[in-house]
């Protein structure tokens, strides 16, 4: 089969920006990667700053990129937070702990993208904003203008065309608020965790979080250091049925509110109420790709991103156009290497895709598993509880022997030690156990698991 080399657009320079450039360089392709920030690692590059609107919903605010607080260490442990051809290592003078700290993340992704060659290929404070398919009237253009301007200095708007576009922008940057009953009468501070650094500014307040995912486990820790009291709201979630909530002193569980009075009063489902000085909606992002233009083709409906095959390309703008990053709930360094290396080799015409139509269909049967199992929506890329499947079938389709076991396992351990409200999980985390099942390549033991 002929070899094709194309020339590439890559958006964002994130971890899922670097694989794909290092992946699609390595197929020979030419790339070339737009980076609004000033440096490499995309959500990892801790800012101090935060959006102008703490609650990120007026429209105009100045959008900053990063979710991250300042005390984050990784939720999964390093060895599932390297790539199968760059591991994540222990460096002599890093951050040596099996959950760093976001900042040797980033030193890892800089080190990649020293290794590899990225620098030279980015295009740094420059942002994307629009792309948009050469000859869309006709409806047979297969080449994208890529439209960026800088993001300091000069206003002027480059144009520039590409056979292929691989979009890696991220998607927790643009938050989701849930319905909170008389929200619109609280006159007392609201924020989202999308702009959440520091616990200061809570000093002896009575501080609400709604939410419990992984930002709501970690920022209340942080804020009951020095709040006066801290309550969660949550929804029912037969997960959480076994646990004992009254795991930090000054935390307390709740049900969801009822209702968010003009006076700082919020009641609780539950019947529990008090006097509350802030809000923080720990409620999870919704995906946003504002310069994408693609004519009704790829459309963001319910936060489903599509219609894409395999959550990565648009039938019937495949291969030139592609996602890289958009699934969740799962170990997500791999699965961003496995798609990157995919994209490539697709692109380079080493694995052939289906049909349009097959394609379509191959995304008109997930839609219908969904609905069928009446899965909500939103959560269409989430890949919960098929990582696995998700990520063999991809090892099958580059080429690649299927993945050892061990990393589905360490993943579904972390996300035990989750639900279970395990404090100190990264702490205790027992790193020569788990060298020892990598080595031998045994199995984790089953019943540990199992309730997950
Ligand atoms: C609070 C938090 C904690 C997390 N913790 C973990 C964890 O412990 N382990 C884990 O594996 N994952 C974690 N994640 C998930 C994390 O998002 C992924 O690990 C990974 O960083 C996703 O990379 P990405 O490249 O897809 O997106 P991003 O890292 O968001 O990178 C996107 C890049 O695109 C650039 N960009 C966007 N739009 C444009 C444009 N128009 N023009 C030019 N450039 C643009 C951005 O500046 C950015 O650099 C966490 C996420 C959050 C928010």
């Amino acid at each position: 089969m002929a070899h094709r080399s194309v020339k590439v657009a890559v958006i964002g320079a994130g971890v899922s920006g670097l694989i794909a450039a290092k992946e699609l360089q390595e197929q020979g392709h030419t790339v070339v990667i737009f980076e609004k920030n000033n440096r490499v690692g995309g959500t990892w590059v801790y800012d101090p700053k935060t959006d102008s609107d703490p609650l990120s919903i007026e429209p105009t605010r100045e959008i900053i990129h990063s979710s991250l607080y300042q005390s984050l260490r990784t939720n999964l442990p390093r060895q599932v937070m390297g790539f199968l051809d760059y591991p994540f290592g222990k460096r002599e003078s890093g951050d040596p702990r099996s959950f760093p700290g976001h900042e040797e993340v980033v030193r890892f992704l800089e080190d990649f993208a020293g290794e590899f060659g990225i620098y030279g290929l980015t295009r740094f404070e420059t942002e994307v904003v629009k792309v948009e398919r050469k000859g869309k009237e006709k409806g047979k253009g297969k080449e994208w203008v890529v439209e960026s301007r800088l993001t300091r200095g000069s206003d002027s708007v480059s144009h520039e065309v590409f056979e292929a576009v691989v979009v890696c922008s991220g998607h927790f940057v643009e938050p989701k608020l849930g319905v909170v009953p008389g929200i619109e009468n609280w006159r007392r501070f609201q924020m989202h965790s999308h702009n959440y650094r520091v616990p200061h500014s809570f000093k002896d307040q009575v501080v609400i979080l709604i939410g419990l995912g992984p930002s709501s486990f970690d920022i209340s820790r942080d804020i009951a250091h020095v709040a006066k009291e801290l309550h969660v709201a949550t929804k029912p979630n037969p997960l959480l049925k076994d646990i004992n909530f009254q795991t930090v002193a000054n935390i307390s569980f709740h049900s969801l509110i009822e209702y968010v009075h003009e006076d700082g009063l919020v009641t609780f489902e539950d019947g529990f109420s008090t006097y509350a000085d802030a809000i923080i909606h720990c409620t999870g992002y919704k995906y946003h790709i504002p310069f994408l233009e693609t004519n009704g083709i790829v459309t963001i409906e319910d936060n489903r991103v599509g219609p894409l095959y395999k959550h990565v390309f648009p039938p019937s703008l495949a291969p030139c156009l592609s996602f890289i990053g958009l699934t969740y709930r799962e170990t997500i360094f791999n699965v961003i290497e496995l798609q990157a290396k995919w994209v490539a080799r697709v692109l380079s015409g080493k694995i052939l895709l289906p049909t349009e139509e097959e394609m379509t269909e191959s995304v008109q049967k997930l839609y219908q598993f969904i609905e069928e199992n009446a899965l909500p929506k939103r959560h269409t890329h989430s890949l919960r509880p098929f990582q696995a499947d998700y990520k063999q079938w991809l090892v099958a389709e580059i080429g690649l022997p299927p993945l050892e076991d061990w990393r589905e396992n360490m993943l579904m351990a972390c996300f035990k030690n989750f639900v279970e409200m395990k404090e100190m999980y990264r702490d205790e985390w027992d790193d020569n156990y788990w060298d020892s099942i990598i080595q031998s390549g045994s199995s984790f033991e089953e019943e540990k698991i199992s309730n997950v």
